[in-house]
């Protein structure tokens, strides 16, 4: 009984994932003993494609914590300017404000 390589391949990511029926997994076995083909595309899925996810959820895990010690170390920074600039301005304005009633008194 010989399958096309087209349904072997709508099989493939269902068989490479385990979640084909064994019925599925038995003519998709049989199929690959004699189609090099659809060998080298299930092969290329194991090998392809659990590195990639791997690689891209590191990079992309990595990616957001870098981004979150930045974005908490640039709010702190902000936090802190922020802080400053509103004392100086307090500090300016109790000043001018001496000042001013300073002037009036006298
Ligand atoms: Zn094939």
């Amino acid at each position: 009984m010989s399958i096309s390589c087209e349904i072997i391949k709508d099989l493939l990511p269902l068989y490479h994932d385990g979640v084909c029926s064994n019925e599925s997994k038995r003519l998709v076995e049989e199929h690959l003993t004699h189609c090099e083909g659809c060998k080298a595309e299930l092969q290329a899925m194991d090998e392809f494609l659990p590195i990639n996810n791997a690689e891209q959820n590191l990079k992309e895990a990595n990616a957001i914590k870098n981004l979150s010690k930045k974005w908490k170390k640039g709010m702190f920074k902000s936090l802190l300017k922020g802080a400053l600039f509103t004392l100086l301005s307090v500090i300016i304005l109790l000043f001018v404000l001496y000042l001013f009633m300073d002037i009036r008194i006298n």
